[in-house]
């Protein structure tokens, strides 16, 4: 190989990392808050507070909604639905979950977070963030727009309530079911380790009694 040759073939590398890092290849660790669907701009109506309990956000539970996804349907739609059904059907004061990923991968804002989530099983919802994604992820696949949003869902809520990585599980971590379905469930592994590097990149040395002894 010619020098010429060898520094054109160093150019054609260079220019060709430049296309595979603007695809995402390298993680963007943002602690940003996504866009977010509000209740108001979905039309949700008011919380039954008699039914609901206040809670502290101290772990984050991640569900399926357990029926196929359906793209043709508004996320606008189902968070009414989800909500009409929980206040009317169930005797839920909101919608059972805190956040809900549509198919496309838009996020709505289902319950607040200031008050515990609801279930159909056995197990406590107090003190924790409830993430529900669209889909039965033991048929469908998550979309990737639904995985790019449920990262950046959850890197925004650990900082922001300074929950840790080992406090990220599934509905099936703790109660008998499926969910979030064998297709979503090894992704939970992958969303402790964005939060665990976030939180890392956001210490400060000093603050790192390891680093401070060199
Ligand atoms: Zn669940």
């Amino acid at each position: 190989m010619t020098f010429e040759s060898r520094k054109r073939a160093i150019i054609l590398c260079a220019a060709a990392a430049i296309p595979f890092s603007a695809l995402g290849a390298t993680p963007v660790l943002s602690a940003d808050k996504p866009d977010i669907v509000d209740r108001a701009t979905w039309g949700a109506k008011k919380p039954i507070l008699k039914r609901m309990k206040r809670q502290k956000a101290r772990e984050i539970i991640i569900h399926h909604t357990g029926v196929r996804q359906q793209p043709k349907i508004s996320l606008e739609r189902k968070l009414r639905g989800l909500q009409g059904y929980s206040q009317g059907e169930k005797p839920w004061g909101d919608s059972p979950y805190h956040y809900y990923i549509g198919v496309s991968g838009r996020i709505g804002e289902a319950r607040n977070v200031a008050f515990a989530g609801d279930t159909n099983t056995k197990y406590s919802v107090q003190d924790r963030i409830q993430v529900v994604v669209e889909g039965h992820f033991d048929r469908d696949r998550p979309t990737k727009p639904q995985l790019a949003s449920l990262d950046s869902l959850i890197i925004w809520l650990a900082h922001k309530h300074k929950i840790p990585a080992k406090a990220i599980s599934g509905h099936n971590d703790h109660a008998q079911t499926d969910c979030p379905g064998k297709r979503l469930k090894p992704h939970l592994l992958v969303l402790r380790k964005l939060v665990a590097e976030t939180s890392m990149r956001d210490k400060p040395a000093a603050q790192n009694p390891a680093s401070a002894e060199n």
